[in-house]
């Protein structure tokens, strides 16, 4: 097959590393709109802090010729015409495609009154990252404003308090990572925040990114004005989809995609953070920006796209956070619970969020054994009203739901 592949972010790449596996005689072509070689985003915080490649360049600065992906870079697809299967490229050329994998993955979302002032930076791909990270190193940056504390902010702010800049973080949720962590265990990433040296500014509303000709500050809904050296946008992420407008492959937040991830157009997959999938707890269609997900979708996405008949189990919603000095993990969801259990102790947190006797969530903090445990229970959807209280203790694990299980076992034995 002749295929080409959009993105050669950690969805792209291993869409075409496994296309070119299953189909050795076939072409793959591989673009992206960036000019480096396909890199894990994960990476970037270390990378600019230590200046190690491996983990940054995952597959390997050569993966292209390695693997005879023909892989092309800085090259921008404007638009797909899905008539004559041809990929468009902004400068008009046409790449013509018999298989086509959308993994164009996820921008900036900066829904904010100044936010496409000049001098407004990013974290969010390693262009603008470099282009941010260059400032620090120029020695331009002494203070710095993070509008937004997600995942993307609160690992930026990290980067930056370690390079030595005096960094405060502006959140309109009165918590730390508010789609991740609940405000109790979101207290732990806050205290290693503040222990690192990040300010944070918390419970606050933006209004606007302010300065004249680029931005110098911002303002909050209460008039107060904020200056610094830069000014960060980190207020989250939406799919890449503008360029499929007029392609007939339908898009809500991100390009639908049915269990086999095959879009609404025969012969086109997509996968990664442009996709919008299943979730594998709640079943509902959302897009989980997390690189497992990527990872896990492309090869099955590019296997399908030969012909293969594979069904994807559904997005995992698992973020565990790695910079900041603390372990925590998060896994499901944390709206609407019937119940929630907790159990804290010496800086250790663990809740599990329940709903109809089953574990629609869990939070672990501090000590993050058992996650393994918390996330097989979720993904069976078994009942687990009858360990109460233990359920969240530490110490609850395997052992205590194969006693069970082998009580019950012993019960119905001797019922027959
Ligand atoms: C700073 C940071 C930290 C993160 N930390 C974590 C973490 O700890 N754990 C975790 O699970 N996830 C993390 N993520 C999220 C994770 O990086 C993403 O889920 C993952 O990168 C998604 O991969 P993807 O290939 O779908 O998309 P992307 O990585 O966004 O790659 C998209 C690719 O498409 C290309 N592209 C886009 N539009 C076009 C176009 N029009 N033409 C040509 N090419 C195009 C881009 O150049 C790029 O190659 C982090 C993200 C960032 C930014």
């Amino acid at each position: 097959m002749r295929a080409v592949v959009i993105g050669t972010g950690p969805a792209g790449i291993t869409a075409a590393e496994t296309l070119r596996h299953l189909d050795p005689s076939g072409s793959v072509v591989a673009l992206s709109v960036e000019p480096f070689p396909p890199y894990s985003p994960p990476a970037m915080a270390d990378h600019f802090l230590t200046g190690r490649e491996a983990p940054l360049y995952w597959k390997g600065r050569d993966v292209g010729p390695r693997l005879g992906i023909d892989e092309r870079r800085g090259v921008r697809v404007g638009a797909i015409d899905t008539d004559n299967c041809e990929v468009v490229l902004d400068d008009a050329e046409r790449i013509p495609y018999e298989g086509l994998v959308v993994a164009s993955g996820s921008r900036l979302h900066a829904p904010l009154e100044g936010a496409d002032r000049p001098g407004v930076l990013d974290f969010k791909s390693l262009r603008t990252a470099t282009e941010l990270i260059g400032r620090v190193r120029r020695g331009e940056v002494t203070t710095a404003l993070i509008v937004g504390n997600g995942l993307i902010g609160i690992e930026l702010s990290l980067l930056l308090a370690d390079l030595g800049v005096d960094v405060t973080v502006i959140g309109r949720r009165t918590w730390v990572m508010p789609r991740v962590l609940d405000p109790v265990t979101s207290t732990v990433a806050e205290a290693a925040l503040v222990a690192r040296g990040v300010n944070l500014r918390l419970g606050v509303q933006v209004d606007a990114i302010i300065g004249e000709p680029s931005a110098t500050g911002i303002r909050l809904a209460d008039g107060t004005h904020l200056d610094a050296d830069m000014v960060v946008a980190a207020t989250g992420v939406k799919p890449h989809t503008e360029f499929l407008d007029g392609s007939g492959i339908v898009t809500g937040w991100g390009v639908h995609v049915d269990q086999g991830l095959g879009t609404s157009v025969h012969g086109i997959v997509a996968a990664g953070d442009v996709a919008e999938a299943a979730d594998r707890f709640t079943g509902k269609r959302f897009v989980h920006a997390i690189f497992p997900n990527a990872v896990a979708q492309a090869p099955i996405a590019a296997a399908n796209l030969l012909g293969a008949d594979l069904r994807y189990d559904g997005a995992d919603t698992m973020n565990s956070l790695k910079h900041l000095g603390v372990p925590i993990v998060s896994i499901g969801t944390i709206d609407g619970p019937d119940e929630i259990l907790r159990w804290q102790e010496n800086g250790v947190l663990r809740a599990v969020y329940l709903r109809d006797d089953t574990m629609i969530g869990a939070q672990l903090a501090g000590d993050i054994r058992g996650a393994g445990v918390y996330r097989s229970l979720m993904l069976r959807r078994l009942p687990v009203g009858r360990y109460g209280h233990r359920l969240v203790e530490p110490g609850f694990g395997l052992a205590d739901i194969t006693l069970d299980a082998l009580g019950h076992r012993q019960h119905s034995l001797s019922v027959v």
